[in-house]
């Protein structure tokens, strides 16, 4: 990097703001996937528009890549500055602007840590549903750019059904306003969908319009334990097959049981082979039937349930939850979340495809994940420094690949394409879909310069 660049971001940033040394750059070499580190040529934190637009500017005269990160919690090497360049972190970009009561919406600057809004604007009686495993950290940005899903997708959707609006600046440094405050807006292209999954390649959001719901007057949780998984998958069928549709319906495996009770101890059934947690909101009334039509299908499926009796203990069963990749993490240097996706029906015939896998290759993998929407996350522990076992897993996760999309499913249902998934692209989406995108892309940003080479492009 040229020194009067440096020098011109320093002024207008301050010193604290521009990272040069490479102990510095090294922290933004990586993020929470597995993949190779790239050292970035210089690390920035705008902590405006207006310093974001200046930034911008710079590197788009000098040819340099941004590349834009969040909290850096993405989970395909989507922050990876493959070929150098600037690092662009929003995490001083972190004002709630706006909480609209009358309107519903709130208005947040791009770096705002997602249960930092979940939380404020709870003291409004409001709802911000979308709850990804990482939300203490995520932010808004990261959370749009990779459609973040979260423990109550199933009810409540995911990120991209919050997202009323976006500014953001494209790589030109022309500002760009999608969206707004109404409900209802068709004036152009739905441009904050485009935002939606676009891995900080199609330009770079400083603000959000995100839609606020309600909040539920009541819920009720329950834990089963089950000694077949296959018994527990085919609940989670049959519970959306009845029509019924919890908050939140969570899976988690035997592996994974052991794994958070070895960290956490607060008495998960450890014999279980596993155990699905449950919570359905709504009016009392509501909640009270269906729970009661739950907890029968929970138990004509062989399962055992335990009724959250009161907040802490309704607490403790999602911290657990939560706390799942944490805990796998500490058990293997190397861990390989994935996150194919199937649909609902097909989940009995993906946990039984995944633990086949995992025998064909003698490899680990504990699955856990928001089955509710068929998102599981097989969750492979090994060590990359182990070359043998490490072709075995790579096999292994091409073969999780194929069998999702085999059955009608997919590569990613919320963790994004990055590097990790690059390979793979083709083989879902085909080539004509490819040669679209890059298109589009192109048309953007001429050069390539916004976070290149990620999803293939
Ligand atoms: C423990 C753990 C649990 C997780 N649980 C979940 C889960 O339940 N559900 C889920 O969906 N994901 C989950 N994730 C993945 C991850 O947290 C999400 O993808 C999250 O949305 C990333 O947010 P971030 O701020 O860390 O973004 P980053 O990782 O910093 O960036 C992600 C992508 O967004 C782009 N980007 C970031 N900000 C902007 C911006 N302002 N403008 C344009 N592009 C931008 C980046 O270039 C990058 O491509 C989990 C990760 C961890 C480590």
């Amino acid at each position: 990097m040229k020194k009067s660049l440096v020098k011109e971001l320093e002024k207008r940033l301050g010193k604290s703001s521009v990272l040069i040394d490479e102990g510095d750059r090294a922290l933004f070499s990586y993020d929470a996937a597995y993949g190779e580190k790239v050292l970035p040529d210089i690390v920035v934190f705008p902590e405006n528009k207006d310093d974001l637009q200046f930034v911008i500017n710079l590197m788009s005269e000098n040819e340099i890549p941004i590349i834009t990160r969040g909290a850096g919690t993405n989970l395909s090497g989507g922050t990876v500055p493959v070929s150098g360049g600037c690092v662009l972190v929003t995490t001083k970009m972190n004002r709630i602007l706006e909480i609209n009561e009358k309107d519903l919406y709130a208005v947040v600057e791009a770096g705002v840590v997602t249960k930092q809004l979940a939380d404020k604007v709870e003291e409004y009686g409001l709802f911000y549903p979308p709850d990804p495993g990482s939300m203490n950290i995520s932010t808004i940005g990261g959370n749009v750019a990779e459609n973040a899903g979260g423990l109550r997708g199933l009810k409540y959707g995911v990120t991209k059904d919050y997202v009323m609006g976006v500014k953001l600046f494209d790589m030109a440094g022309n500002e760009v306003i999608g969206g707004g405050k109404t409900v209802k807006l068709v004036t152009g292209f739905n441009i904050p969908g485009l935002m939606i999954s676009s891995e900080g390649m199609l330009g770079i959001m400083y603000e959000v319009i995100l839609k606020l719901v309600p909040k539920p007057a009541t819920s009720k949780s329950m834990l089963v334990e089950y000694s077949s998984v296959i018994d527990a998958c085919n609940t989670v069928s049959e519970i959306i097959a009845s029509k019924i549709l919890p908050s939140t319906l969570e899976l988690m495996d035997n592996f994974t049981i052991n794994a958070v009770e070895e960290s956490e101890k607060i008495g998960l059934p450890v014999k279980a082979d596993a155990l699905l947690l449950i919570e359905v909101d709504g009016h009392p009334a509501v909640v009270e039937d269906e729970f009661i039509m739950v907890k029968k299908i929970c138990e004509k499926n062989k399962g055992n349930v335990k009724v959250a009796d009161n907040n802490e203990e309704r607490d403790k069963l999602w911290t657990a939850r939560r706390k799942a990749l944490s805990c796998l993490a500490r058990l293997k240097p190397t861990l390989i979340l994935e996150d194919a996706t199937v649909p609902r029906s097909k989940i009995p015939d993906m946990m039984k495809a995944i633990k086949e896998i995992a025998s064909k290759y003698n490899i680990t993998i504990g699955t856990f994940g928001h089955a509710g929407d068929g998102n599981l996350h097989p969750t492979i522990l090994t060590d990359k420094r182990d070359e043998d076992e490490f072709r075995r897993v790579e096999k292994a996760i091409d073969e999780i690949f194929e069998k999702a999309l085999l059955f009608g499913g997919t590569l990613s249902g919320e963790h994004g394409v990055g590097l990790l998934k690059a390979k793979y692209m083709e083989m879902e989406v085909g080539k004509g879909t490819l040669n679209f995108m890059k298109n589009l892309k192109m048309g953007v940003d001429s050069k390539n310069l916004l976070n290149p080479h990620k999803m293939g492009l």
